[in-house]
């Protein structure tokens, strides 16, 4: 039941947290909650080599789907929750979304049962797991771990990374189980006659696959160091410091002090940056990545891949407290470069229109819905060759009273 405020103007007044207005307010049931067995708990690696626990459940019929699986965070959620295995359990969808394993139900347990251990080795490569001092994560520091490989992959290919569509968990768990694949540099030397052969695998798929990673060597540096799976380097760090550097090369011959004295860049994120560049298990996969005509290097800021964008200038603070929606397909800006370029321009770029956006900006193919409601509200619609003069500190007024 959603109970919301008829007055407008009370309203305005309230206005909203930075999460949810104040004047309506959602009443949810209690999410439903089942019983089952706790058949057994399993521990999964990921890229980093962080080792989480998970229960393996029978199967139960909660909140709309079967679960068979809840994570359990790590070694100290299970403690606290004293689950075991053999007991049943509690389970119910967190947020109505994630399956939890709520506690056990203690009057069911077996008195012979006993506290769950972490395993001391690593499930996958059997390595020993680490758990740093201070630290309540378990990790396999094994760099060459299948499963940190697999997951590292995984990562490259991505959507905030290269954005490889159709390279996802389950084939490149089935690449790397084939030993087709080793490392990220691995996926641009896929053996796509020996795919044809592979169940699953129709020439439509390989050829749509063979696509996508061939586009996926014109991503931008940021991309790359996204995908590179480099301790404290998410999205925001690798912009910083593709944009500081520019390419590759610059960034691998930056000392530490030259990384530090970045803006935005700490101490601890330039040593882990400094660290990957030097080891040479990295090295190789950089020039492995190069070698396959991966793009290193990142372009200036608006400069865009195509031919109309080279020379234009974004002027910073031309966007200030402006929101600039981009739809459709623009001849000199990717997606990300055009979102880019209001951002360094001072822009907002949401990903839909509202009342509060300043302009939208159709290229090719425009998504109707946004023109439409863009029609609807009265925002302006614009070209690129408007929006390269807005980018470049042209006034949005002035453009809209020259057209
Ligand atoms: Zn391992």
């Amino acid at each position: 039941m959603v109970v919301k405020l008829d007055d407008l103007a009370r309203r305005d007044e309230l206005g909203s947290t930075a999460r949810a207005p104040r004047w309506a307010v959602a009443y949810k049931f209690p999410p439903e909650e089942r019983t089952t067995t706790l058949l057994d708990i399993g521990v999964s690696i990921g890229r980093t080599g962080r080792a989480t626990p998970f229960a393996v459940l029978a199967p139960v019929f909660v909140g709309g789907s079967t679960v068979a699986m809840a994570t359990l965070h790590n070694a100290d959620q299970v403690a606290a929750k004293d689950v075991r295995v053999g007991d049943t359990v509690i389970v119910r969808k967190a947020g109505d979304v994630i399956p939890e394993v709520v506690g056990p139900v203690l009057a069911d347990r077996d008195p012979n049962s006993t506290a769950w251990v972490f395993p001391a080795d690593c499930p996958t490569c059997g390595r020993p797991l680490v758990q740093p001092a201070g630290e309540v994560e378990h990790r396999c520091a094994n760099e060459r771990c299948p499963a940190r490989v697999a997951g590292a992959i995984e990562h490259f290919a991505s959507r905030s990374a290269m954005d490889i569509e159709g390279l996802g968990e389950q084939r490149v768990q089935l690449f790397s189980q084939l030993g087709m694949v080793s490392d990220v540099a691995d996926i641009y030397r896929l053996d796509y006659d020996r795919l044809r052969q592979m169940e699953g695998f129709g020439e439509l798929s390989v050829a749509n696959l063979a696509t996508a990673i061939e586009q996926s060597k014109q991503r931008r540096l940021a991309n790359v160091l996204v995908g590179l799976n480099i301790r404290h380097v998410g999205g925001t760090v690798a912009e910083v410091l593709a944009d500081h550097f520019g390419t590759l090369d610059a960034l691998a011959a930056a000392t530490l002090d030259d990384l530090a004295a970045v803006e935005g860049i700490g101490p601890v994120i330039a040593t882990s940056v400094a660290e990957f560049l030097a080891a040479p298990v990295n090295v190789a996969v950089i020039d492995k990545l190069r070698a396959a005509g991966v793009n290193l290097t990142q372009p200036a800021v608006g400069a865009g891949a195509g031919a109309g964008g080279e020379g234009s200038v974004v002027q910073p603070g031309a966007l200030d407290g402006l929101s600039v929606v981009v739809t459709g397909t623009l001849t000199s800006f990717g997606r990300t470069e055009a979102t880019a370029a209001i951002k360094a321009a001072g822009g907002a770029s949401p990903g839909s229109v509202s009342a509060k956006t300043s302009a939208v900006v159709a290229g090719d193919s425009p998504g109707a819905s946004k023109i439409a409601k863009a029609d609807k509200l009265g925002v302006p619609v614009i070209d690129e060759e408007a929006f390269v003069r807005l980018l470049s500190g042209t006034p949005l007024q002035q453009i809209l009273e020259d057209r």
